[in-house]
């Protein structure tokens, strides 16, 4: 569901490939020309098969791994090295096991240079955000898989980032486990909880885009083109006033 009435747009990829190389020489190509545009207010689900590139078209626009050739815009400007208005959660977590809750959160605020002053209350906040009141001491290991995605969400939550990317933030969760969190990130965004201006979601499941998204995006493999871009017209039942919505909460 959209929740800004402003189109400008936060995000522009314009025409990106990325090839690596092949360890007997030569290159593969991975994406092929990818466009695409994020604008203030969308949920957009990027939908492909296994190995076609998502996660390497994230890191472009997270600013993690360079393309190899077009650009990526933040509010109208070429980013180059880490994009200052992107925040991601990884598949698997990305957490360190060393480190406490807390320190993994405050983590992503010292990268950004947030003096340290500031950063406990921001990453506490976060914790609670989530749901994670009382785990902030806790280790990772100590967590089932989704608290450790709630971990994930909260570091890439706390720097307040306009858009937030997720990779496939669900699948390596047991079903029950992914909805609560499916629905739980959807109220915060949905009831503007969080300041995200944009969301974009990796994901295999079309179910899960229709759910969360306003707009899929379908990409192709060998090599990554954008093949179908869907929307997904509202009202549909995450809608909380359309009737769908309505009936389904009081089945639950
Ligand atoms: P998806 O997320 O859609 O499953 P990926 O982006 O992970 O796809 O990978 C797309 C293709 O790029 C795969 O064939 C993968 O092996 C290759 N690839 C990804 N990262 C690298 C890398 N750092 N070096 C070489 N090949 C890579
Ligand atoms: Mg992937």
């Amino acid at each position: 569901m959209a929740v800004a009435v402003s189109r400008s747009p936060l995000i522009e990829v314009q025409q990106v490939t990325k090839s690596f190389p092949l360890p007997g020489g030569g290159r593969m190509q991975v994406l092929d020309g990818i466009s695409l545009r994020v604008d203030e207010g969308e949920f957009v689900a990027i939908l492909g098969p296994s190995g076609s590139g998502k996660s390497t078209f994230l890191r472009i626009i997270t600013g993690l791994v360079p393309a190899s050739s077009g650009q990526v815009l933040y509010r109208g400007r070429p980013v180059a090295g880490v994009n200052p208005g992107v925040a991601m959660v990884f598949q698997s977590f990305a957490l360190y096991p060393w480190l406490t809750v807390l320190q993994n959160v405050e983590l992503g605020l010292e990268a950004r240079g947030v003096p340290a002053e500031q950063r406990r209350r921001r990453a506490l906040s976060a914790i609670d955000m989530v749901g994670l009141d009382g785990f902030e001491h806790a280790f990772p290991k100590e967590l089932s898989g989704g608290m450790k995605q709630r971990v994930g969400l909260a570091r890439a939550l706390v720097v307040e980032p306009d858009v937030l990317v997720m990779d496939e933030p669900f699948s390596g969760l047991d079903v029950l486990t992914a909805e609560n969190l499916r629905s739980d990130l959807l109220e915060l965004w949905i009831d503007r909880r969080i300041p995200t201006r944009a969301m974009v979601l990796v994901t295999h499941s079309i179910e899960e885009a229709v759910y969360m998204a306003d707009r899929a995006v379908v990409l192709s493999r060998d090599p990554a083109r954008v093949v179908a871009e869907v929307p997904i017209p509202l009202p549909h039942w995450r809608d909380r006033d359309a009737p769908e919505f309505k009936a389904l909460v009081d089945q639950v």
